[in-house]
């Protein structure tokens, strides 16, 4: 079994990982946090990607549970002399890991690596395509704050188009009953999406999602001036008033503080999930090594 997409989970895994990653969530707070049960397994990170958060939690997640955790240093590595995404997947697969991690730049990468090994893959954010473990671990954020996520009004707001958190949330939390608003400026939404504005979106709504500019995916420069995106798209305390009594602000991070949303409220621990959502991220990283690799330990389910 492969975690590629947030489509190729059924609803018994989506719901397993879910309850599950609360579980680990009040264990990972507790005193004595080591658990055996990868013991002898190797997990391999191979982020072609910059990260912090995904890269982190994926590793504390792995130590956590017993594995031993490899990180490709990409830097360093053959893809620098020319190695192709193809070899190095054969290489790592000869290496015997029992699952890789992978970010990738290319939309669809982490599903042609998983053609090519015998181990789990999972998708650690490709391109503009999904970032399947973030999506569960907002909807497990959510799910702790609000005890539900059916019913909720969720507003994603931000450059829809680059974001592969924005696809992989719609596609979970629809399924999961919830309804997702997404907004942004008309320049970063998805082609052929009805648009809707940043107020509209957020007015009435139980949590905000805020999405960062993707610069590093833009072909032309926005060209705003300084402080012009927030004003018009971007998450301030005046349209945050907008929101449902008790809303919430979430962010998967990195933060752009003062352009998507102001750093004030942010910071505001009676508002924002967003440490939450990263204490979450190891939480829900967890439930889905262990899930992917039950298989080769003999459990139930297959990897
Ligand atoms: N960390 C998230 C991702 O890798 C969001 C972002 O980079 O803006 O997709």
């Amino acid at each position: 079994m492969h975690l590629l997409s947030i489509e190729s989970l059924s609803d018994d895994h989506i719901a397993a990982i879910l309850s599950e990653a609360q579980r680990w969530f009040d264990f990972n707070r507790s005193a004595r946090r080591n658990d055996h049960r990868l013991d002898g397994l190797t997990i391999l990170n191979a982020f072609f990607e910059n990260s912090t958060r995904t890269l982190l939690s994926f590793e504390i997640a792995a130590n956590r549970l017993g594995a031993q955790v490899v990180t490709m240093q990409v830097e360093m590595s053959s893809i620098k002399k020319g190695e192709t995404l193809e070899d190095t997947a054969r290489t790592l697969n000869a290496m015997r890991p029992d699952a890789v991690v992978i970010r990738h730049g290319r939309a669809g990468a982490p599903a042609d690596v998983a053609a090519l090994v015998d181990c789990a893959v999972i998708n650690a954010g490709d391109g503009t395509g999904e970032h399947p473990t973030q999506a569960l671990l907002d909807a497990a954020t959510l799910q702790r704050h609000f005890g539900r996520i059916k019913g909720l009004t969720v507003a994603i707001c931000g450059d829809i188009r680059h974001s592969r958190v924005a696809r992989s949330n719609a596609r979970l939390l629809e399924r999961l009953g919830a309804d997702v608003r997404l907004a942004g400026p008309p320049s970063l939404m998805p082609d052929g999406a009805t648009a809707m504005t940043v107020d509209e979106a957020v007015s009435g709504a139980d949590a905000v999602m805020m999405l960062r500019v993707q610069r590093e995916r833009l072909e032309d420069e926005l060209g705003d001036a300084p402080g012009e995106f927030l004003d018009r798209y971007g998450l301030t305390r005046e349209r945050f008033a907008l929101a449902g009594p008790g809303a919430m602000v979430m962010h998967p991070g990195p933060i752009n503080r003062g352009v998507e949303i102001d750093g004030a409220l942010a910071d505001d621990s009676e508002r924002s999930l967003i440490l939450t959502q990263v204490e979450m991220g190891v939480a829900v990283r967890m439930a889905c090594l262990d899930l992917l690799t039950a298989g080769r330990r003999g459990e139930t389910g297959s990897a």
